[in-house]
């Protein structure tokens, strides 16, 4: 006779979690930057009775089981209430992304055929360009400025009104869907992913532990990284999870307002793409003084790779990035960049050569890189090949099973990503499959060159492409964004990167340019720049 196992069939979904709020974190903050820079301050407590609130309402006015409410908003405290109070009822929350144009968001919503909005109403303009061609039935507007909503719309506060903080939640399985964001297409036409509960819970589980981001009760958390998009990380899950204090900074991104929000409310971790951080890096060395007891930050980066520049440079300030990488369709966080305890005793160079991998991946995310037969490479540091993933929290499907070939035979997720992986398990990341460039047979990382001339003292920003070449096929150009008052030659670049690569590696066009094209999400546009030297010809 076998024996079965005797433990409960506890569903892993988030309404356990919105009641821990109450019970365990009541006075814990939610601080938010309104538009006006005033600070909104409540707590988990309020939190919880208004996304229950807000759940109850839905329901009331007739949202379904798996219906889509979609939500244009930036981080604060509404958003948070929508995260929990959507999924709550049994709908799915669609966050939209602000910073796509109105027709994306419109192909977006419509996609997805989402049934209501929850907008703030510092984004109504960009409301009113897709209104024409969107699904929604209903409009409901969060009055951030305090200025009264029009009659055409709901105001989200009378909406809360009409619910109860005494709503009981449906019965929800853990597979059933929760939220559902759309890649921000830089690969292709946007694609919709759906969390379930399950991939959520067990997401935030493995970001708060010790040695993943080590997020406790103990922390004062910013997700610079916005809620619109692949849940901010998960973070406002996972800080919910945990009872930690969430400090949400409205559309306020600019380095001094972040930084006078870490020193205000005495932040301890924040989270956000290599963008925002050069910014700060600037601000912060042109006040060496200003913030200082904002030092002890730690700052979860990825979304793009890190330079090596940018670690020196806040570790001088005593601040502590960590790298993370994942994508929408793997809710996000799939590998984390802490050393191991056997590297602690190395030299801190050989430590940077680690800190600038992506790191090591999550419990219960399987890796692995493949050549172009599907031949698996072997893990020692330079076989490179494509990078596939799977685990619970990583998406086995697109919305309606778009692109069924970005999976495997055997089920896993064949991501954009280039990389190699060594004997430890840390992966190191070289390329977007499109960014590679392809020299006479051999294949030069952009992502290496352009970390190493941001390393440069005179450089701001720097992303390397290929560009057609008769000989060669494609060689490496540079475009780059130097400090004010600064000139950088080629042969100045050349001079710096002498000794880190090989000759063939050294980009061949150097240009200075304004500033480097960004996506949605504060990343460098690569396709704009291949678009902006299509027509490049070689001298
Ligand atoms: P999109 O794919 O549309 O840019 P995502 O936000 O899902 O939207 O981005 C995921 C991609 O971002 C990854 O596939 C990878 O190319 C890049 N990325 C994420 N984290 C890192 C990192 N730490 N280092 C380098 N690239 C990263």
């Amino acid at each position: 006779m076998s024996i079965k196992s005797t433990m409960m069939d506890y569903q892993l979904t988030l309404p356990p979690l919105i009641d821990r709020l109450g019970k365990f974190f009541p006075e814990v903050e939610v601080v938010s930057r309104l538009p006006d820079k005033r600070l909104h301050r409540t707590n988990y407590l309020a939190i919880q009775q208004r996304s229950k609130k807000l759940a109850s309402a839905l329901t009331q006015c007739g949202v379904e089981k798996g219906d889509a409410v979609a939500t244009l908003m930036w981080n604060h405290y509404a958003h948070l209430e929508a995260y929990l109070g959507i999924p709550a009822m049994g709908a799915v929350i669609h966050t939209l992304n602000l910073r796509l144009s109105a027709e994306d968001v419109a192909y977006i919503a419509n996609h997805a055929g989402d049934k209501i909005l929850i907008v703030d109403d510092i984004l109504l303009p960009l409301y009113e360009q897709f209104k024409d061609k969107a699904p929604f039935k209903k409009v409901i507007v969060v009055p951030l400025t305090g200025q009264g909503v029009d009659d055409e719309f709901i105001n989200y506060e009378s909406f809360l009104d009409t619910g109860s903080s005494h709503f009981q939640y449906p019965t929800i399985n853990e597979n059933d869907a929760a939220g559902m964001c759309y890649t921000s297409g830089t690969t292709g036409r946007p694609k919709g992913v759906v969390y379930s509960h399950r991939s959520t819970v067990l997401h935030c589980m493995a970001e708060a532990m010790t040695d993943s981001l080590a997020i406790s009760q103990h922390d004062v958390v910013t997700p610079v990284v916005p809620m619109f998009h692949a849940n901010a990380w998960g973070l406002p899950y996972t800080c919910v999870l945990v009872g930690a204090k969430q400090v949400l900074p409205g559309p306020h991104l600019d380095a001094e307002s972040l930084m006078d929000l870490y020193e205000k409310e005495q932040v301890t971790l924040s989270a956000g793409v290599p963008t925002i951080w050069m910014a700060i890096k600037e601000a912060r060395e042109a006040e060496p003084l200003r913030w200082k007891t904002a030092d002890n930050l730690r700052m979860v980066v990825g979304g793009a790779a890190v330079p090596e520049s940018l670690f020196r440079a806040f570790d001088a300030f005593g601040m502590k990035i960590i790298q993370a990488w994942g994508m929408t369709e793997t809710s996000p966080i799939a590998t984390v960049g802490n050393l191991k305890p056997s590297l602690l005793d190395e030299s801190l160079d050989t430590q940077y050569q680690y800190r600038i991998k992506q790191g090591v991946p999550l419990p219960f995310v399987d890796i692995r890189i493949t050549d172009e037969t599907g031949q698996e490479q072997p893990w020692d540091g330079h076989s490179q090949g494509g990078t596939e993933v799977r685990g619970p929290w990583v998406t086995g499907a697109y919305y309606n099973n778009e692109d069924a070939d970005k999976f495997t035979e055997d089920g896993w997720l064949k991501t954009a990503d280039v990389s190699h992986i060594d004997a430890q398990g840390y992966v190191k990341l070289t390329d977007r499959t499109k960014d590679l460039v392809k020299s006479g047979g051999e294949w030069i990382s952009s992502i290496d060159l352009e970390n190493a001339i941001m390393g440069h003292p005179d450089v701001l920003e720097a992303a390397v492409i290929a560009v057609y070449h008769p000989k060669w096929d494609e060689r490496p150009l540079a475009a780059i964004v130097v400090k004010p008052g600064k000139v950088v030659t080629k042969a100045d670049i050349h001079l710096w990167l002498d000794g880190k690569f090989s000759k063939i590696w050294l980009p061949d066009a150097v240009e200075t340019i304004d500033e480097i094209p960004k996506t949605s999400t504060g990343k460098f546009m690569k396709i704009k720049l291949r678009e902006m030297y299509s027509d490049w010809v070689w001298t």
